[in-house]
């Protein structure tokens, strides 16, 4: 008796190896294919007569084999075999390359169904290593056929059967985790139904109901669990602390905007709630987030407690904790900076400070919260620039807190599409800032190819001789941990070599400095300062000044190999231009000639908004480069596509959070599996949930 618990390798035909090899899919038991998904499906259902087949896309004809197979050897490493088969109205010459035991299979006179596109050559009809079964035994066609994302040595034909024996033998009992009542009211069908016809629809239709069902499930089951986590969070007790934004506006060197005062606002009211704050603000680059992150820090301070302001790269730490310190200071708070390269005595010295309460405010990477790092008292977390930050590291800071968990405040550009946001900022509260500062001109955006290249560099010298300073950034493998760029990128050696062209080549009177990530942070930090002091005209820098830098005075950045970055990316780029008075440009550089690469590109000639340019990235090139390498702590989704199922994820979060707003803790018996389920699929984060 075969059951959802059988091991694939009691199966016939799965030996070891192959067990090995599913194992790498995740396969290991027979009910383990059942979440096996198909990628997508060939309509193998109609068989037609060779004289009608269809010339625009593959289908089923069924023939004869007319002749013996003839095979050539065309070179080493190629040959064919040509078979031609004939039903009652044509012939068709069909080719296998590099399938030599066809020869074996296909005797004359023997019947087959081939699967493939059926085009016509001339006056004759032809087919190119189609899929093929006898006739009589066809087990792959007549169906709508599965196509599984595979691996080297499983084909989909020994997947198919496994899954074929999952969806016939094991289905009975198949546990049903979304309430009835649930189900009625969005209209889903039984797990039954839909995982059988997700894998083998009857027609599309049911294909269509059965994905549907199985979107909402995925997409429920993970609302679910994030609005457990903001409902506990919410209960969890805060300290109360006082602070009023007008008083700590006395401090900025500028009148704040409507925006950043209602999010500090926001932030006061959550700090004298009671509850924890866990806010999200959200502004697009250069909206002046940092002054509201000072306002969190000041607060805290004013209120006896310790604030750690983490940014993701040490660079951005560093700017920060100048800005900090030159705002802060005159309002007694005491700063101070912790990176990776903070080491020995000093480091020693540091953490005793800390420890002793003798730190107000600490600013660093994620080294805030390594080990060794005891605060006396952190009552507030500021995750700077960090739309990657998820849900479980929130959580690991949580636990740093003393008595009470500290509150905590993430801020993040914009440019993160609204249906991703629900999901990985599922558990906050959000503030938007949806204003720049007064003054600023819109950066003006152009793409050019290599031909301009001469006369861009003679721009780059008009703007240095108008006393602007200039970016250049290179595209870079090197430092980049989030995986946003694809392609061969230029190499480390590229970027200096390139600086050092600039500098020797083209501008020998002019002052290049260049920064990547992997120079010592000392470098990194005088190459900055540098620039910053306005000691360098030209900064050649890979993303490393992606997020964060500020530096007023430069009004030009040059984006080489454009086509490589993601379109979101290049707008937290572009960002680092156009925060002065002065008339800003972004030239995007590209030798590509893909006209959907160039199209990307003036997508971002034409609009500065943040939002707009977020949901296109969305769009072209999926959701994968917002969550980067899974350091958003969230599972993965199997079946949901958040462009595609924008509609079902609102439906299925409501309903998530009216079901929890009713059944927090999810005690009620008809809600014991789908307990289960969120606890399941939030295992990789135990901490979560324990
Ligand atoms: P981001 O939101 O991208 O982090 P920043 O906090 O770095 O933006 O601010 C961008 C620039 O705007 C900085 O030079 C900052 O000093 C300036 N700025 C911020 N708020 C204001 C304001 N209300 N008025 C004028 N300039 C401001
Ligand atoms: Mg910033």
């Amino acid at each position: 008796m075969l059951t959802r618990e059988t091991p694939l390798t009691d199966l016939p035909g799965v030996g070891p190896a192959r067990g090995k090899k599913l194992e790498k899919l995740g396969l290991r038991t027979l009910g383990d294919t059942l979440d096996h998904l198909p990628q997508r499906y060939e309509d193998r259902r109609e068989c037609h007569a060779l004289r009608d087949a269809p010339q625009d896309r593959p289908c089923c004809v069924s023939a004869m084999v007319a002749e013996t197979p003839r095979v050539s050897f065309v070179r080493r490493g190629l040959t064919l075999v040509k078979v031609k088969a004939v039903d009652d109205t044509d012939t068709v010459h069909i080719t296998f390359f590099n399938q030599d035991y066809i020869r074996e299979v296909m005797g004359r006179g023997d019947s087959f169904i081939f699967y493939g596109l059926v085009e016509r050559q001339g006056s004759q009809l032809a087919m190119t290593n189609p899929v093929f079964e006898r006739e009589g035994t066809a087990r792959f066609t007549g169906l709508i056929m599965p196509v599984y994302p595979l691996t080297a040595g499983i084909s989909n034909n020994l997947l198919a059967g496994l899954t074929r024996r999952a969806v016939d033998g094991c289905l009975d009992g198949l546990p049903e985790i979304l309430p009835a009542r649930l189900r009625r009211e969005h209209q889903l069908c039984q797990t039954q139904f839909a995982r059988k016809n997700i894998h083998y629809p009857t027609d599309f239709e049911a294909l269509a109901i059965a994905r549907r069902r199985l979107v909402f499930e995925e997409l429920f089951v993970l609302t679910c669990g994030l609005a457990q986590l903001k409902d506990r969070r919410s209960a969890g007790e805060g300290r109360v602390m006082e602070g009023a934004p007008e008083d700590f506006a006395d401090l900025l060197p500028f009148a704040p905007t409507g925006a950043q005062r209602r999010a500090m606002e926001d932030i006061a009211a959550d700090l004298k709630s009671g509850r924890a704050m866990n806010r999200l603000v959200q502004g697009d680059v250069g909206s002046g987030k940092t002054a509201v992150a000072a306002f969190g820090a000041w607060a805290a301070a004013k209120n006896g407690v310790q604030c750690a302001l983490m940014a993701p790269t040490e660079l951005l730490a560093e700017q920060h904790a100048r800005t900090m310190e030159a705002l802060l200071a005159p309002a007694g708070v005491r700063v101070a900076l912790l990176t990776g390269s903070v080491k020995g005595k000093e480091k020693k010295v540091l953490l005793a400070a800390l420890a002793a309460g003798e730190i107000d405010l600490l600013v660093g990477t994620h080294a805030l919260f390594s080990q060794g790092v005891e605060y006396r008292d952190l009552g507030l977390v500021i995750a700077d620039e960090q739309h990657r930050f998820g849900v479980a590291q929130r959580s690991a800071l949580a636990e740093k807190g003393g008595a009470a968990p500290p509150h905590v405040l993430v801020m993040s550009a914009t440019p993160i599409p609204r249906t991703l946001a629900l999901i990985i900022y599922g558990d906050l509260d959000v503030s938007v800032m949806d204003e720049l500062p007064p003054g600023r001109t819109p950066v003006t955006t152009l793409l050019v190819g290599e031909d301009k290249r001469a006369r861009m560099y003679g721009f780059v010298r008009k703007q240095v001789g108008e006393g602007r300073q200039v970016y250049i950034v290179c595209p870079s493998v090197e430092e980049n941990g989030g995986g946003w760029e694809d392609g061969p990128a230029m190499d480390l050696k590229a970027v200096t070599a390139y600086a050092h062209e600039l500098q020797e080549r083209v501008f020998p009177d002019l002052r290049v400095g260049f920064v990547h990530g992997r120079l010592k942070s000392k470098e990194k930090e005088e190459a900055m300062a540098a620039f910053t002091r306005g000691e360098l005209d030209v900064l050649v820098s890979t993303t490393v000044i992606e997020v964060g830098v500020d530096v007023p005075n430069a009004s030009l950045m040059i984006i080489e190999n454009a086509e490589r970055f993601g379109l979101s990316q290049l707008h937290q780029l572009r960002g680092r231009v156009g925060r002065g008075k002065h008339q800003s440009w972004c030239v995007l550089v590209t030798a590509s000639r893909s006209e959907t690469a160039r199209e990307r590109l003036r997508a971002l000639c034409a609009t500065n908004d943040g939002f707009q340019i977020a949901e296109e990235d969305l769009r072209l090139r999926g959701p994968g480069d917002f969550f980067g390498k899974r350091q958003h702590g969230l599972p993965q989704l199997k079946v949901a596509d958040f462009a595609a199922d924008m509609e079902l994820l609102k439906e299925a979060r409501e309903a998530a959070e009216a079901l929890i707003a009713a059944d927090p803790e999810l005690k009620k018996p008809s809600h014991r599996l789908l307990k289960k389920r969120v606890r399941e699929l939030f295992q990789e984060n135990g901490a979560l949930f324990s």
